[in-house]
């Protein structure tokens, strides 16, 4: 029998990648695998490149050179900073922008309920918090079905608190859609409390690989919590 190589690729594969601009050069030889449905944490100073490793994953990075391997589905979905909703759209058809077909608008409404948005189809962007705004661009994303989640700094402008409900949704919509995700923060307590994986990009490459296993509860969670972060 054939073997199906699908089952056994990594959604991402990244080697020997190098990243510049016209004067500086930013990734120097990042090597990378995401696994089927792994949710990792990119970890890095401010500057360290980041957003320039996640723009080459989502081919958003024309105006930088460079070279190296990259395999990444077609079936990917970017949240950023900003919800970058079209201000003169209802939600829901910001939600399904693009999308064709007669079932569409159901399924954005149900990707709306996931994201305890249920009830503001026809609200306008301009009436949500900001943390609703990313709220429907994570609908947004779903609704996509994606096999890869490119998220950078997605809660970075939102309160402490804002923060923490986002949190437990991503997991949650993560663990039920299962895509792979990467989720790029500068957030080491995000990064643990989130991820099952975390990398640290340092330098130009990945500086630091460390599974995460965090227990669900008990004095045990605190514990790994804070060994995971001296090896950071
Ligand atoms: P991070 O997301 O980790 O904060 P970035 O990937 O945004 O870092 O940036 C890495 C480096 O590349 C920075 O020094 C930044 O100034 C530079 N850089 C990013 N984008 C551009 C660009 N479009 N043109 C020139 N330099 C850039
Ligand atoms: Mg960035």
């Amino acid at each position: 029998m054939a073997q199906d190589t699908r089952s056994v690729s990594p959604t991402v594969r990244v080697r020997n990648l190098v990243r510049r601009f016209t004067l500086k050069g930013v990734l120097n030889g990042v090597d990378l695998d995401i696994q089927r449905g792994e949710f990792v944490a990119l970890l890095g100073r401010s500057g360290s490149g980041k957003s320039t490793l996640l723009r080459a994953l989502a081919d958003l990075d024309r105006e930088a050179t460079g070279s190296g391997e990259l395999l990444v589905p077609e079936k990917l979905s970017v949240v950023f900073q900003d919800a970058r909703l079209l201000p003169w759209k209802r939600v829901l058809d910001n939600v399904v922008l693009g999308l064709e077909g007669g079932e569409v608008r159901e399924r954005g409404r149900k990707a709306l309920a996931e994201v305890e948005l249920g009830g503001r189809e026809n609200s306008w962007p301009y009436e949500l918090s900001g943390g609703e705004q990313q709220r429907v661009a994570l609908a947004r994303s779903l609704v996509r079905q994606p096999e890869l989640l490119l998220a950078d700094e997605p809660f970075g402008a939102l309160d402490a608190l804002t923060r923490i409900r986002m949190h437990i949704l991503l997991r949650r919509l993560s663990e039920v859609h299962n895509p792979a995700v990467l989720l790029v923060t500068h957030d080491v307590d995000e990064a643990i409390e989130l991820a099952d994986r975390v990398v640290v990009l340092d330098d130009g490459k990945i500086a630091a690989d460390i599974a995460v296993n965090l227990p669900q509860e008990g004095r045990g969670r605190h514990a790994r919590a804070l060994d995971l972060r001296r090896q950071l």
